[in-house]
C-alpha cells in the first residue's frame, strides 16, 4: 500500500490536456500519482468533491515594485494576493523596482527579499535598458527568466527605453545567451506625437488619453522587433497584447518559423474603452483598453490558439499617483493579480464556453513551457511540484474592495460579479491559502529556467 502525504480525492483535475474525475496523491511536496479512487493511505486527505484542482497559476507578468517601492505594493502583499487566486509561481518585472534589476547586484537584492517574503515561488525578469548589455551575461547567470526592454517610454526614470538600436544589439547578446527578450511594444514616435499634440491643445480628458496611443502605435512596434526577431534570431514575446490585429500580425510571423510568442491581460479581454471612460484612474494602462469590436478579434484569436500566455501586468501605485485632472499625468497600471482565474473562468468560460484545459495552458503551461521552466513547473502530472489551485465553478461572488489584498485596495473589478472562487492553493504540497486566509509563512523560492 502506498504512502502518501496528501491525497486529494474526488476533484475534477484539469491538465493542458483534459478535464478529468480523479484523485492526486502527493510526497514531498510533489505529485507522485494521478488516477481514479487512489489506494494506500496519507497523512491528510482533501475531500475535494465538487472541486475543480488546476496547476497553480504562474503569471509571468507582475510589478512588485521590491526593493524602492515597496510602498506601491510590495513582494509581500502582492504574492499574498496571487496566492489568494490560485497562483503559486509569478514572475517579477525589473523596472518600478529601484533600483531597476539591471546589473548582478540588482538582482542579487531583489532575489533575497523576494526569498524572505514571498507566498509563491518566483523568477525574476532582468532588464534590458540602454548601457546595460554588458550585464546581460551575469544576470543570465544568476537564471534571469529573460530580459524586458520599452519600446516607448517606461514612466520610470532609472528604466529607459531601447531605441533600435539597442534593441538590436540586446536581442543578438540576448540570443546567444539562449535567453528570450519581451517587449512593451507601442512606438515612441506615434505616441510622443500624438501626446504633444494632445497637450499642446489643453486635451488632458481620459478620451484624449486614448487617442494618444491607438492601435496602430501597437502595430508598429510589434512590426519593428519582428523584424529584428528574424535578423538576430532571439526568441520574442511580445507583452500585454491589447489588440487581435497585434495577435494577428505575430500568428502570420509564426507561421513564418519566426520564434515569438505574445501575452494578453484580462483587462484587455474582460475591460473596454467604455470602462476607463467610466471607472477612471484605476483602469488606466499602457497600451490602453480598447473599443470593443477590437475586443472581440482579440477573443477570436485568444480561442483560436494564437496567444500563449495570459499574464496580470499587476502595476498598482499609491493613490495619490492615481489622482490628476490631466489623465496623461495619472500612472498607468492595473491592479489584477488577485483575480486572472475568476476572470477567465467566468469570461472565457462561463461565457464564452471555452474548455479549462485553454485556461490551464494560458495560465501555466505555456508559461513554463516558453520560459523553460524544469519540468517540475507549470503542469499538473506525475514528477510535477504539487502546486494546485482548488476552485469552485459554482461559486458566484462579487469582488469587494474589503476583500483585495493588495497594499492598496483598488481594482477596476469592484463591484464585478464573478464565477469560480479559489478555495484553496497548495505550493509544492504544503497549504498556503485557504478560505479567504494565508495558512502559512512566505515559502517561496526562485526558480531559474531550465536549459532545455
Ligand atoms: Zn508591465
Amino acid at each position: 500500500m502506498k504512502e502518501f502525504d496528501l491525497i486529494i480525492r474526488g476533484g475534477t483535475v484539469v491538465t493542458h490536456e483534459s478535464a478529468v474525475a480523479a484523485d492526486i496523491g502527493i510526497a514531498d511536496g510533489k505529485i507522485v500519482a494521478v488516477g481514479e479512487k487512489l489506494g494506500g493511505s496519507a497523512r491528510e486527505e482533501i475531500k475535494a468533491d465538487g472541486l475543480h484542482v488546476f496547476p497553480g497559476l504562474i503569471d509571468s507578468h507582475v510589478h512588485f515594485n521590491e526593493p524602492g517601492r515597496d510602498d506601491w505594493e510590495g513582494i509581500e502583499t502582492g504574492s499574498r494576493a496571487l496566492v489568494a487566486g490560485g497562483g503559486t509561481m509569478f514572475f517579477d518585472m525589473p523596472l518600478n523596482a529601484h533600483p531597476p534589476t539591471c546589473d548582478a547586484a540588482s538582482f542579487d537584492e531583489k532575489m533575497k527579499l523576494a526569498a524572505e517574503k514571498s507566498y509563491a515561488d518566483f523568477a525574476l525578469w532582468g532588464g534590458l535598458v540602454p548601457g546595460n548589455l554588458h550585464c546581460l551575461e551575469q544576470l543570465a547567470e544568476r537564471g534571469v527568466i529573460g530580459f524586458k526592454a520599452f519600446m516607448s517610454n517606461s514612466g520610470i526614470e532609472d528604466f529607459s527605453r531601447v531605441d533600435e538600436v539597442v534593441l538590436r544589439e540586446g536581442m543578438k547578446r540576448a540570443a546567444q545567451l539562449g535567453k528570450l527578450v519581451a517587449v512593451h511594444a507601442e512606438s515612441e514616435l506615434i505616441t510622443s506625437e500624438l501626446t504633444k499634440r494632445a497637450l499642446g491643445k489643453g486635451k488632458t480628458s481620459i478620451r484624449d488619453y486614448l487617442d494618444s496611443r491607438p492601435i496602430y502605435a501597437e502595430l508598429d512596434a510589434i512590426h519593428k522587433a519582428l523584424q529584428l526577431a528574424v535578423e538576430t534570431k532571439c526568441a520574442l514575446h511580445i507583452v500585454h497584447v491589447s489588440s487581435g490585429a497585434g495577435v494577428a500580425l505575430i500568428a502570420s510571423a509564426q507561421k513564418q518559423g519566426v520564434d515569438v510568442t505574445c501575452e494578453t491581460c484580462p483587462h484587455y479581454l474582460v475591460l473596454t474603452e467604455e470602462d476607463v471612460e467610466k471607472l477612471g484612474a484605476v483602469a488606466k494602462c499602457a497600451p490602453p483598453l480598447r473599443a470593443k469590436p477590437a475586443q472581440d478579434v482579440l477573443w477570436r484569436y485568444l480561442e483560436n490558439g494564437f496567444v500563449s500566455t495570459i499574464g496580470s501586468d499587476h502595476s498598482p501605485a499609491p493613490p495619490d499617483l492615481k489622482r490628476d485632472q490631466d489623465f496623461f499625468k495619472v500612472w498607468g497600471g492595473i491592479s489584477g493579480v488577485q483575480h486572472t482565474l475568476p476572470l477567465l473562468i467566468t469570461d472565457a468560460h462561463v461565457n464564452r464556453r471555452l474548455a479549462l484545459s485553454p485556461i490551464a495552458q494560458l495560465t501555466s503551461f505555456n508559461v513554463a513551457e516558453r520560459f523553460k521552466l524544469p519540468k517540475t513547473k507549470g503542469r499538473l502530472a506525475i514528477g510535477a511540484d504539487a502546486d494546485l489551485a482548488l476552485v469552485d465553478l459554482q461559486a458566484k461572488f462579487t469582488v469587494r474592495t474589503e476583500d483585495l489584498l493588495y497594499r492598496h485596495r483598488q481594482s477596476p473589478y469592484v463591484g464585478r460579479a464573478l464565477t469560480g472562487r479559489v478555495v484553496r492553493t497548495i505550493l509544492r504540497g504544503s497549504t498556503v491559502f485557504q478560505d479567504g486566509k494565508l495558512v502559512s509563512g512566505p515559502t517561496g523560492q526562485l526558480v531559474k529556467p531550465g536549459l532545455g
